[in-house]
């Protein structure tokens, strides 16, 4: 679907929420595309993009930023603290701080460099096995202590489980935010984005709806 067709859809979502035009952020999710698909999207003006590894993303991203003015990449999949560095390097914002020892390190690590991207803390609201993020029981305390370690913590992320509606996902993401006053809502992908702009999403992660079918799958 082209791009200007996902954006036309995401700003009738904010006015269909009653919430102001450009509430939302469109982050493309380029993961496993080929550059080609990335660069038509490069070509008409978009800059925010989503990559889930830091290897991956720090392949090809570095070339197409020395081309592109003003890129805003976001790590969206699960981050080894061993590549918190290279990730913080990179990336002007995650989305998938879980557990304290990644907390502790991103953190020593932003007092070293002098920089932090913005961080969200991901919620496991499905309460997963194989899935990343904290549990929703243990939400509070863990962003209390993100934010015990000055962390800048814009806000929380979420993936739903496939067979379910995500309505009640994105829900329960929005309640744990606003008890804990973070700002942002990183929800949302090709096939509910428009339910979680409902929601009160401020970030969606769209890849496929842009880009489509991702051409292999990761490994
Ligand atoms: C791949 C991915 C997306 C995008 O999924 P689509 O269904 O292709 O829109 C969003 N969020 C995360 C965390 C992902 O890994």
């Amino acid at each position: 679907m082209p791009l200007q067709d996902i954006t036309a859809r995401i700003a009738k979502a904010e006015a269909a929420a009653g919430r102001p035009a450009g509430s939302v952020k469109l982050i493309a999710v380029s993961k496993v595309q080929p550059d080609e698909r990335v660069e038509a999207v490069l070509q008409q003006g978009h800059r925010c993009f989503g990559e889930n590894r830091v290897q991956e993303a720090a392949g090809k991203w570095p070339a197409f930023m020395e081309r592109y003015e003003g890129i805003d990449l976001h790590l969206i999949g699960p981050l080894q603290t061993n590549k918190a560095r290279q990730a913080m390097e990179l990336f002007h914002a995650i989305h998938s701080v879980d557990r304290p020892k990644l907390a502790k390190t991103i953190a020593r690590l932003a007092q070293e460099m002098g920089k932090c991207p913005d961080l969200f803390v991901q919620v496991n609201t499905g309460e997963e096995e194989q899935k990343a993020g904290v549990m929703p029981a243990e939400a509070d305390s863990f962003i209390a202590e993100c934010k015990a370690l000055d962390l800048p913590v814009r806000g929380l992320m979420c993936i739903p489980p496939v067979d379910e509606e995500p309505s009640l996902h994105f829900a329960l993401l929005a309640k744990i935010a606003e008890r804990n006053g973070l700002s942002d809502l990183s929800m949302g992908m090709s096939d509910d984005f428009e339910k979680a702009i409902a929601l009160g999403a401020t970030h969606v992660r769209i890849g496929s709806a842009i880009f489509g079918e991702r051409v292999k799958p990761q490994g």
